[in-house]
């Protein structure tokens, strides 16, 4: 994985926990997917960041599994589980790998339009 995950997780600390603790949080291995979502989840964490009604909540894992990004977190409220449910959907119409849409997704977001 090049260090452009490690980038994005360094521009917004306080969504992650960064503890280093492995029994508590996977982001001390950073992004575990594709180069293709990097830009879903910068613009995942440019949404999560300005949610000031669970300050608390953070993500705890990033992973691919099945064609989807798996995000795992501690506390949240509704706004931030919403963008982290729509960023899961705009994945699995994405390529993990390219970013080019995914001529064989037939499913619709879960939300807004990216
Ligand atoms: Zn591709």
């Amino acid at each position: 994985m090049p260090s452009q995950d490690l980038e994005i997780i360094s521009r917004f600390p306080n969504i992650f926990d960064l503890s280093g603790d492995v029994t508590r949080s996977s982001m001390h291995w950073g992004f575990q997917m594709g180069p293709g979502w990097l830009g879903i989840m910068e613009r995942l964490c440019e949404r999560l960041v300005v949610i000031v009604e669970h300050p608390s909540a953070q993500i705890i894992s990033v992973k691919s599994k099945w064609g989807s990004l798996r995000i795992s977190y501690r506390g949240g409220g509704d706004a931030f589980e919403y963008e982290v449910e729509v960023a899961k959907a705009q994945s699995r119409a994405v390529c993990e790998t390219c970013g080019a849409a995914r001529k064989d997704y037939e499913g619709g977001f879960g939300g807004r339009q990216m």
